[in-house]
């Protein structure tokens, strides 16, 4: 058969599972076998570099030169143990993609004999030829240095690259010649700095041994798989992530059969395959199961430090692609693969642990810890009561756009969940009905939070719409992006959350300085804090119409366009706060919007050429070839005088051609839609463009293209089907 629809289905269909060898030893075997960890470092190092590397970890502190080359021998010895021959700065720049850059170790002497070379200098920076990644105007091609530097924070790596050997991936920074943050890591570091240190302030108010918070994400990730072949039988899947046509198959999710299913053993061959390679990786995969649409799943792992979980998923995401094509699969990160079935998200769970262990999202029997609960709860709340838009800012991308308010996803609303018990709790301490706080020596307070202990077990599952919800002991981020870096939206929560709390300590030292009891003080901050925020607080359907009305009454925002939300990072309260925590520089801000603003416009520039390629190259000229022999086929009939059974047929032609019609007007203007676009300089401009008037089309030659489906014989239909893609495996 001619059509490469079969030829791949046919691949796809006589796939079998790999045979994958699970891992014979235990997991504290494996665990992080690949990783340079404290427990290599302390073999390897003399006590003395190994209590400066500790050190410098828990505090950002510096690392020494004589220290770091102590480092880098070590470093270089365990790696070429392990059959490494390679290094590189691993780092991740705007583009969305981690980046590294091979370098061998080693090198060529004076007299032409190769010696093994890595020495700290190499460890502690590096200045890879940055000229064509994304900087937003902070640094002229014609000055393209750019440096990265070792982020001792997170444990330098192996990665194996099959045939290619090995490579020792450190985990690095990546800043411009000037000093300014050119990746997602450097003010991830400076966010999360800031909130440890709002964060520790505050709790001195109710126990002086917290010395230090720190916040941590474990980060679900949800992806598709297809098969290899038919993925390659799909131009859309590969040059834009995502298919921009496709009839909804007769079975879709609505059976809801597929969630928790049993998974299908190519899948599990795959999982078990990657989940290996990540424990290795000192990746902690803990949970796998389907999801809600056929051919999704998701992957778990447990929660860590928010930097380290940040470069894991990463790395994980990467891994998962290499491991893929082992299985001649594929996976799909895309939020919004398949329409009319569920998309994707990266639920960040998040919450914030204490030197002294204490979670501080969790809730207490002690009406003293209880207090402590309710202040960060609260602080939490508010912060992103008063910074929703920005929060929403973080999530936004091309790619997020198709999913946020459509199928089973969150709406662009930014609402909180707290739960009925929880929420209960908050009304009574308004209400002060149940507080009661004794002034003098014994300080009694009761606070009405009887019921906080038994919220845990109902209140963790209850409810899956809201895009913020608290979980029990942790807050749930749910709106996030499968693509996306979770970096953008944990800079941005950490740093609201950090301006929150250094606001509320200053609240508190007010009252404070004129004599207020401190409990009462803070009850009272918290009573007014949750007054003016609690409109954010949504219980119910956060997937209704009924919500968005809802929403809108209350005036919370829902702003469903990418470039309108990423505008508000280059607002004025936005640049504001950035700098008062010391997260990033304005130049830095508003290179980061430039950059967005260009991903978002070059991604949906990508699919609009994909969709007309493929209207007009693939389905226009399938569905032309088609109607010629359904008109042979009509005057056949009308030549053997049978008039009246041409009459259907010929319904059909006429179908065709109106269909056909359409599509070819609608590229065209949609071509035109595009140029004009392009001759606009402003980006800004320029982006409202591509997400108005060129994508106002794609709807539009969507249905035309997904109507033609229906008519055209099967065996013609060049592109892979729904059905062929979700339910192959
Ligand atoms: P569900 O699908 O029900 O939301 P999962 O078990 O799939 O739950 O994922 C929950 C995620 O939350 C896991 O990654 C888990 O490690 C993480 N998590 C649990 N406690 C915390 C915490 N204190 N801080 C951050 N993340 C947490
Ligand atoms: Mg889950």
């Amino acid at each position: 058969m001619s059509n490469f629809r079969f030829k791949a289905l046919e691949i796809a269909q006589s796939r079998q599972a790999l045979a994958v060898a699970a891992p014979t030893e235990r997991v504290g075997d494996f665990f992080g076998s690949n990783t340079f960890n404290s427990e290599v470092m302390r073999t390897l190092l003399s006590p003395e570099a190994y209590l400066k590397v500790t050190e410098a970890i828990s505090t950002n502190g510096q690392i020494d030169r004589t220290i770091a080359d102590e480092v880098a021998g070590a470093m270089k010895s365990w790696a070429t143990s392990k059959g490494a021959t390679h290094y590189t700065h691993w780092f991740q720049p705007l583009t969305g993609e981690t980046a590294e850059k091979h370098d061998a170790f080693f090198d060529i002497t004076m007299e032409g004999k190769a010696v093994e070379k890595f020495k700290g200098s190499a460890l502690v920076q590096q200045e890879p030829d940055a000229s064509s990644f994304p900087n937003g105007g902070l640094r002229n091609t014609f000055e393209a240095r750019g440096y990265t530097g070792w982020d001792p924070s997170s444990p330098a790596f192996l990665m194996d690259n099959g045939a290619g050997g090995k490579t020792l991936c450190i985990p690095s920074v990546f800043i411009s010649y000037t000093g300014e943050a050119l990746d997602y890591k450097t003010p991830l570091l400076k966010a999360l700095n800031a909130l440890d240190k709002a964060a520790t302030a505050v709790c001195q108010y109710f126990d002086r041994n917290i010395t230090k918070v720190t916040p941590t994400l474990g980060p679900e990730q949800e992806y598709f798989v297809v098969d290899r072949a038919l993925f390659y039988a799909r131009p859309d899947l590969v040059l834009a992530g995502r298919t921009v046509f496709g009839h909804s198959p007769a079975r879709g999710q609505q059976l809801e059969d597929h969630y928790f299913g049993s998974i299908p053993p190519r899948i599990n061959a795959f999982m078990v395959d990657f989940e290996f390679e990540s424990m290795k990786l000192g990746m902690p995969v803990r949970t796998r199961h389907n999801e809600v649409a056929p051919g999704q799943f998701e992957v778990a792992p447990t929660f860590e430090e928010v930097n380290l979980a940040v470069d894991h998923n990463a790395l994980l995401m990467d891994l998962m692609e290499k491991v893929s094509e082992k299985h001649n699969l594929k996976v799909l990160f895309h939020e919004k693969p398949f329409a009319g079935v569920n998309g994707s998200g990266k639920h960040n769970n998040w919450s914030m642990g204490t030197n002294t262990g204490v979670n501080l999202l969790a809730p207490s029997t002690k009406p003293k810890e209880s207090l402590r609960f309710l202040t960060f709860l609260v602080n939490v709340v508010k912060a992103v009561h008063d910074n929703a838009d920005l929060l929403r800012a973080t999530i936004a991308s091309a790619g997020n756009e198709h999913r946020l308010g459509a199928n089973e996803a969150p709406p662009a609303i930014v609402s909180v969940f707290l739960g009925e018990s929880l929420t209960q709790a908050l009304n009574d301490l308004e209400t002060k009905s149940e507080v009661t706080v004794n002034k003098g020596d014994n300080v009694y307070y009761k606070l009405g939070l009887n019921r906080i202990p038994s919220l845990m077990r109902d209140n963790t599952d209850r409810n899956r719409t809201s895009p913020f919800a608290f979980t029990g002991n942790k807050f749930e981020f749910r709106a996030v992006g499968s693509a996306a870096n979770s970096a953008s939206t944990m800079t941005v929560l950490n740093a609201i959350v950090a301006d929150q709390l250094n606001a509320f300590k200053s609240d508190l030292d007010a009252r404070l300085a004129k004599g207020e009891k401190k409990e009462l003080a803070i009850v009272d901050i918290l009573k007014e804090y949750y007054a003016n925020t609690k409109r954010i607080l949504f219980e119910g359907n956060g997937y209704s119409d009924e919500w968005v009305e809802e929403a809108a009454r209350r005036g919370l925002s829902n702003i469903k366009s990418s470039p309108e939300a990423l505008g508000v990072f280059v607002q004025p309260e936005s640049l504001a706060l950035f700098e008062r925590t010391g997260v990033m520089n304005h130049a830095e801000v508003e290179s980061r919007y430039e950059i967005e603003l260009e991903k978002y416009i070059k991604n949906v520039q990508i699919e609009s050429r994909v969709m007309g390629d493929l209207a007009m190259n693939h389905v226009v000229s399938t569905a032309l070839k088609y109607q010629n022999k359904l008109a042979e086929t009509a005057r056949n009939l009308v030549d053997l005088g049978m008039n009246a059974e041409a009459g259907p047929i010929k319904d059909i032609l006429r179908e065709i051609s109106t269909r056909v019609i359409a599509i070819k007007r609608s590229v065209e203007s949609m071509v035109d839609a595009r140029k004009k676009a392009n001759n606009v300089t402003d980006t800004t401009e320029r982006a409202k463009l591509y997400s108005t008037e060129v994508k106002d089309h794609f709807d539009i030659i969507r249905y035309e293209v997904d109507k033609l489906e229906e008519v055209v014989d099967d065996e013609d239909w060049p592109l892979v089907k729904y059905r062929e893609l979700l339910f192959v495996k």
